[in-house]
């Protein structure tokens, strides 16, 4: 177990030397990059989940600290991995965050080709670019939800 607190800074480490020529050491726990790449997922991520991407985020952040006590490893590493595979994880973050069935006031499907990739709502089958899918249509009129073909009644 390291003993690595977040809170505690390492202010005085070697005050015997002033080490112009060492960098400094900047351990920062919650700063990190995100590609653009990952910011796209993270945003379609969210669209599909029909949750805010801050909330996404929260996610994958209790997630992240959750993975990173359980195997004493760097928060930073874990987030940045999970981030990273925020892709795969939609399975599982949707049950996080998403934990009834939202298709309870379906009437009705409407089969349709998929322009974007998304995912059933029903299953959380990947929903590719092109494949046949379901519209579920609702009592009420809300953001497009899809359900796969084996979903479809
Ligand atoms: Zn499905």
């Amino acid at each position: 177990m390291t003993q690595k607190d977040p809170d505690s800074e390492p202010a005085a480490e070697n005050p015997e030397e002033p080490g112009e020529d060492a960098e400094p050491k900047k351990e920062r726990v919650l700063h990190t990059r995100v590609p653009a790449v990952l910011e796209g997922e993270l945003k379609a991520a969210a669209r599909a989940l029909r949750i805010p991407v801050s909330n996404l985020v929260r996610t994958i952040l209790e997630d992240a600290v959750k993975i990173a006590d359980r195997a004493s490893e760097r928060v930073e590493d874990k987030l940045s991995r999970a981030a990273k595979t925020v892709h795969d994880e939609r399975d599982r973050l949707r049950s996080k965050v998403e934990r009834k069935s939202s298709l309870d006031d379906v009437v009705a499907y409407q089969p349709v080709v998929m322009a974007r990739a998304s995912e059933c709502a029903k299953c959380g089958a990947a929903l590719a670019e092109g494949a046949q899918a379901g519209l579920a249509v609702g009592e009420v009129p809300s953001a497009p939800r899809f359900v796969c073909a084996a979903c479809m009644p």
